[in-house]
């Protein structure tokens, strides 16, 4: 058996917290590597979202490990377990690195179904129960790159308390010693790698324990899990990430879900967090909107004007009672235009003016906004095109800021128009 070369973080620099580095031998066959801060490709089923591998092809900066969520596959294991070959070779993408986390950072899952010896997931068949064996047994069908072991993430609902908080992260410690040791005795996962889970929701003890623990064990990273959503206050979330992330060590990368938009990206960045999902994107395209805010660090933050069509008014959401944590339409954010709205319907601009995407470079707003309009389904696959390379580029953006010591002026842009 091929011995597995272990993945690691070589940091390139560490500014005011920041950490700009590689992350090295990514996947199990091959020896790839990833740009850190970097995000992850957001796919359903292991397909990036209204795009055939070949639109996919046509946007740049691609990441080169895919997200997949267990709760689609979870009802695949018996296919799988036959087929023996694993996921990334049974939807014909044989080459992709694949990352399987627990939610899919865009579907809501409801609360207080977890219990000491189970996680619930759920999917459009319903809620699946999964001990730390049912869960395993599932990994071992799809032979993942990465895996987010099983936890109790259940602590995003406005009660949490410190009971509750203490409880998800003992729980999630059992099922982590329960997962490696089965890891430990499966031929069929001894080339993943496995992903520990940070809990303990807004208790900032129970973070640092949680965080300790986990550190202590053989897991290839860590991902901070639990902060999406509003029930815990901006303050809270960068207090806690700050002090998780101090605990754990530099050459391990962390990860973080449903913390996509620009501004928050940065804050997490600046906390010592490496890897993101894009799940906010294909949430842009989902509203019909398309990603328009600049991350052009060179322009002169006081003078430049950022938005040539002044900024969008926010649109108040017409179907109520919306969860504003996960659902797959949330509100619109300052950082995109709203492409159904009746003002584009002789705006002959491409969505960004010298975006070089497939879709700026040959289609107006005008243009999409008649395709939203007559509902024709290729809105979406031109949007997912666009948002998908914006963002991707804004993370290349980054990247290029840490590297020129312009962090800073990222920043300010960004802030700028930022709620
Ligand atoms: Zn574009």
């Amino acid at each position: 058996m091929r011995v597995l070369m272990k993945m690691k973080v070589n940091l390139c620099k560490i500014v005011d917290g920041c950490r700009l580095g590689t992350l090295i031998n990514l996947g199990k066959k091959s020896v790839q590597s990833m740009e850190i801060p970097g995000c992850l490709l957001y796919t359903k089923m292991g397909t990036a979202p209204h795009l055939t591998h070949d639109t996919l092809h046509n946007i740049q900066g691609v990441p080169v490990v895919a997200q997949i969520s267990l709760t689609t596959l979870a009802d695949l294991r018996e296919v799988l377990q036959e087929y023996k070959e694993g996921i990334a070779k049974f939807i014909g993408m044989p080459e992709s690195i694949l990352y399987c986390s627990l939610q899919d950072p865009a579907v809501c899952s409801p609360h207080g179904y977890n219990s000491m010896k189970t996680v619930s997931i759920w999917n459009n068949r319903g809620r699946k129960e999964l001990t730390a064996s049912k869960f395993m047994d599932i990994q071992k069908a799809i032979q993942p790159d990465w895996f987010q072991c099983l936890s109790d993430g259940d602590t995003i609902s406005e009660d949490i308390s410190r009971k509750k908080a203490r409880k998800s992260v003992d729980r999630s410690l059992c099922f982590l010693d329960e997962c490696l040791q089965i890891q430990e005795n499966s031929p069929e996962l001894q080339q993943s790698s496995m992903i520990g889970v940070i809990e303990g929701g807004d208790v900032l003890e129970e973070r640092l324990r949680s965080a300790r623990e986990t550190a202590k064990r053989p897991v290839a990273g860590f991902l901070l899990d639990a902060f999406q959503g509003n029930t815990m206050t901006k303050e809270t979330k960068l207090k806690l990430l700050t002090s998780v992330t101090a605990e754990l060590p530099e050459d391990k990368p962390r990860l973080i879900h449903g913390m996509g938009k620009p501004d928050e990206v940065l804050e997490c960045i600046k906390r010592g967090i490496d890897i993101f999902d894009s799940c906010f994107p294909y949430q842009v395209t989902e509203r019909y909107c398309a990603l328009s805010f600049s991350y052009d660090y060179q322009e002169n933050p006081e003078s430049a004007d950022i938005k040539e069509d002044g900024k969008t008014e926010v649109r108040e959401d017409d179907e109520n009672t919306k969860d504003e944590t996960c659902s797959e339409t949330q509100e619109m954010t300052p950082f995109e235009i709203h492409l159904k709205e009746i003002k584009y319907r002789e705006d002959f601009n491409p969505l960004v003016n010298g975006c070089s995407c497939f879709c700026c470079q040959n289609h107006s707003r005008a243009y999409i906004h008649h395709l939203i309009v007559t509902k024709e389904m290729l809105a979406y696959v031109l949007l997912m095109m666009h948002n998908f390379q914006h963002y991707f580029s804004f993370f290349s953006s980054i990247r290029n800021a840490l590297k020129e010591d312009k962090l800073d002026q990222l920043s300010k842009i960004i802030s700028r128009q930022a709620p």
